[in-house]
């Protein structure tokens, strides 16, 4: 008999909710119409997790690496690594990677818009800095989407434990960036951001491109603000680590960055905007297509999440209705493909934030020992086969199914 060697792993971000008055008391999820999800889970082992423990509210960035089995402790030293990644910059051992925005300074350096006046395309700003050289650190910088941009330091005797110079607000000034410990690498990196940053603005405030702007009446792009600084770690890509062949379909930068830090690789897919509007079909589509090259296609699906951080639960609930459509897609896989199903953590539309509540999570397939769940749904899930399991928990799940767990003991 036939096991299973491929997977459709695919995160609804957030998609775990609490009772909404509105809804009669069900959650988002469990008030939808959700025929599809439902003739999955009957078909499912199901139960809920929590990617980093219970009474852990976790962030989309670290919940998705617990999933993927890389522990936050010994991987993640902030989130600049991970989304610079994203942009397609192949990472070293001992790189500091920021993630910024190009917003507008005043002379004093006080913060009129750090959006650049919600600029659309930096492409030219970041190539006006990219490949400078400070102090022997060779300054990789690229453009992401808006007035996004990555930024690498490379080179000997740098740090990531260093402070931010965002100071999260406009009006204020940008903030001296100041060591975070001891050692002579925080002191070093600290100071060369903080002379990046002046030749950055140099360069750009004089840039052809923003007087241009500045004629067009538009703020000018003349300020790099760089936060969430990260080391990238010495790491088994996701391949390494399970043997598996994985590919990465997302929309949203940092669930790009999630996969190319993991060194899957990225499919695009036309439509995937990780806005309500994205089109959750092509993705599935690509995900079955991407079975033909990869072994493990995960694929992340955004707008579940933003729409309960705005506390919008019925567009939450229309917004899975959709997703439910587009689930037609998995109903007949062959018997050879696990379909996981789960998402990074909870987000409360009473809330508009990220919560400890778990989430739920399937594995579909005739491998598994399916339990007598009828619905997809939070509440529904608590009487799953599965139980209760932790991030931690799930690739080592996963493996089992395919048979590819080593044995421990003899
Ligand atoms: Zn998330």
């Amino acid at each position: 008999m036939e096991t299973v060697n491929k997977v459709i792993f695919v995160v609804y971000d957030g998609l775990g909710d609490r009772p909404i008055k509105e809804f009669g008391y069900k959650t988002p999820l469990e008030a939808a119409n959700t025929p599809n999800f439902d003739a999955i889970a009957k078909k499912s082992l199901c139960g809920l997790s929590n990617a980093l423990g219970r009474g852990v509210r976790p962030g989309s960035d670290v919940s998705h690496l617990a999933i993927f089995g890389y522990p936050m402790d010994k991987y993640y030293t902030g989130r600049g690594p991970i989304e610079v990644a994203g942009l397609g910059i192949k990472l070293q051992q001992g790189d500091v990677a920021f993630r910024g925005n190009f917003g507008t300074v005043d002379a004093d350096w006080n913060i009129i818009d750090r959006r650049a006046g919600r600029i659309r395309v930096v492409d030219e700003f970041a190539a006006a800095l990219d490949g400078m050289e400070i102090d022997g650190i060779k300054i990789i910088v690229k453009p992401g989407t808006a007035h996004r941009a990555g930024v690498v330091f490379r080179g000997p005797g740098l740090s990531a434990n260093i402070s931010d110079a965002d100071p999260h607000e406009e009006g204020k000034p940008v903030l001296e960036v100041k060591p975070k410990d001891d050692t002579k690498e925080a002191a070093f990196t600290a100071q060369l951001l903080n002379k990046f940053m002046r030749r950055a603005y140099e360069v750009l405030d004089k840039l052809e491109a923003n007087a241009k702007r500045r004629a067009d009446g538009q703020l000018a792009a003349n300020f790099l603000l760089l936060r969430g600084a990260g080391m990238y770690p010495t790491m088994p890509t996701f391949e390494e680590k399970y043997g598996l062949k994985a590919a990465c379909i997302a929309g949203g930068g940092l669930y790009k960055g999630i996969g190319a830090f993991l060194g899957m690789d990225l499919i695009h897919v036309e439509g995937a905007t990780a806005l309500p509007d994205s089109n959750v079909r092509n993705k599935f589509v690509a995900a079955k297509k991407a079975l033909e090259k990869y072994d493990f296609v995960f694929t992340h699906v955004k707008a579940t999440d933003s729409l309960a951080e705005d506390g919008n639960f019925e567009g939450k609930k229309q917004f899975i209705e959709k997703c439910d459509a587009a689930m037609a897609e998995f109903l007949d896989l062959p018997d050879d493909v696990l379909l996981v199903v789960t998402a990074d953590h909870s987000t409360a539309c009473e809330l508009h934030a990220h919560t400890a509540d778990p989430v739920p999570i399937l594995f579909c397939s005739p491998h598994v020992r399916i339990d007598d769940v009828q619905e997809f749904g939070e509440r529904a899930f608590v009487r799953g086969g599965l139980g209760r399991m932790e991030g931690k928990d799930v690739m080592p799940t996963v493996l089992n199914v395919m048979g590819r767990l080593h044995l421990i003991g003899a």
